[in-house]
């Protein structure tokens, strides 16, 4: 079986193939420059030290600082946190963000956590890697189970290590705190303006959808859809799925989640498995929860004609070959979730700024990024007649490859 990493570096092989790349600089782009690991002691509430263990991998800073979020789950490893900052270089450069790419992970169930014990291994985290970041260096944000709290104890802790305030260290803070509007809704809006593109041009009329995952890529993506007149039909969290062929009421939906911490059961709906909310019959599918949802076993059969991967590495290489042979647009996360690293960009230029931009403002600016990019790489997959993912990696090698010869790479 392959890693997630090989996984990742499979994808990029395909475009060192088109592009005839040269053995170092392949080496250069798959292998991170960096790979911090930490163990951070914390005093718990009952008085014992327990040791967590933490990663910060950098992958490569050639375009500008390393960038990437922070994940804190108890199935964190070595390999999964390199896949995901080799995506997050590739990433930056597809949606022309001035960043390199990194990723870190802490090893951790947080629900067994005090709010008290997070606050303190969250700081503990910043300490042990403080020497490899800064707003110059790495800036890193939220992801899976962390948040806009968890970002201000982080920009808290590094702001006194250092001896002054450092804000534009670390994005996904709050407003109040030097956060930007919209960051909390970025990575759906910007994956609804990249869909809204790759509608018109497969002239889809079929406008309806279903969504797996129910978090902040997810669930707020579903609320944009149906403010936006697409048709969600199923959604899902961890305890499973819902159907109803003629819509959810999504702002019902969403009380609902909130009353019973799930979406089963809600009313005029059928409960379906993760399974058949992937095989719908719909025009598009939006994977926003795990990675390495679709492979060999379902992409047969998959009938959606989008899928929008709003989560990282929602398809294995295997699924990826099987749905393109099908003429299934795969959108690739690189490309699909970009929105939230690119308001994390602005918020980071605000900061270093101190002039701070209005609601319409970043979303118009989002609005013109996402689109460019989404017709950048559509030309590129016409130029090369791949897939937008390979075309991705072509365009992301590319430019690398040409900011490593202007750096003296060559
Ligand atoms: P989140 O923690 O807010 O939400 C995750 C959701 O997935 C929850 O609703 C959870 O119930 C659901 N889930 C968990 N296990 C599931 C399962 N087996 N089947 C179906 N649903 C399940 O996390 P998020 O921030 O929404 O991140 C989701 C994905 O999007 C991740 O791959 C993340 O890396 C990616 N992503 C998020 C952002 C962001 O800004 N939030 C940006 C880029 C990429």
């Amino acid at each position: 079986m392959t890693t997630i990493f090989q996984n990742a570096s499979m994808q990029l092989g395909k475009a060192f193939e088109i592009l005839k790349t040269r053995d170092d600089l392949r080496d250069l782009l798959i292998n991170p420059k960096r790979i911090i690991q930490v163990s951070i002691p914390v005093k718990m509430d009952n008085g014992k030290i327990n040791v967590f263990h933490g990663y910060r991998v950098q992958h490569n800073d050639m375009r500008g600082p390393f960038k990437g979020g922070i994940r804190f789950h108890p199935e964190v490893n070595l390999d999964e946190v390199k896949a995901l900052a080799l995506w997050m270089t590739f990433k930056n450069v597809v949606a022309n963000n001035p960043f390199g790419g990194a990723k870190g992970g802490v090893v951790v169930d947080y629900k067994e956590l005090s709010s008290n014990e997070l606050e303190r291994l969250s700081r503990g985290y910043i300490a042990a890697i403080k020497e490899f970041i800064g707003s110059q260096r790495d800036i890193p944000a939220p992801d899976v189970y962390t948040n806009p709290q968890i970002m201000s104890w982080m920009a808290d802790e590094y702001s006194k290590l250092i001896g002054e305030n450092a804000f534009g260290m670390i994005t996904g803070k709050p407003t109040i705190f030097g956060g930007s509007e919209l960051r909390d809704i970025a990575t759906a809006l910007g994956g609804l303006f990249i869909l809204d593109e790759a509608v018109k041009k497969l002239k889809l009329k079929n406008k309806t959808v279903a969504v797996q995952g129910f978090g902040n890529a997810g669930g707020v993506a579903a609320q944009l859809l149906y403010d936006s007149g697409y048709t969600v039909v199923a959604v899902s969290d961890s305890k499973g799925g819902i159907y109803n062929p003629k819509g959810l009421d999504i702002p019902q939906l969403m009380l609902h989640k909130e009353k019973t911490d799930a979406v089963l059961e809600f009313k005029d709906c059928k409960n379906i498995t993760q399974e058949e909310l992937l095989e719908l019959d719909i025009g598009v599918l939006i994977p926003a929860a795990l990675s390495e949802v679709i492979t060999n076993k379902n992409a047969e059969k998959i009938k959606a004609q989008i899928i929008l991967e709003l989560a990282n590495g929602p398809t294995t290489a295997e699924a990826d070959e099987i749905l393109n042979k099908r003429g299934i647009l795969v959108v690739p996360d690189i490309l699909a979730n970009s929105g939230g690293v690119t308001v994390s960009y602005f918020e980071w230029v605000q900061n270093n700024t101190g002039m701070y931009w209005k609601n319409e403002e970043v979303k118009e600016k989002l609005k013109e990024k996402m689109t460019n990019a989404f017709n950048t790489l559509w030309r590129e997959s016409e130029l090369h007649k791949t897939s937008m993912r390979t075309a991705a990696y072509v365009y992301g090698v590319r430019v690398l490859t040409e900011v490593m010869k202007l750096r003296g790479y060559s």
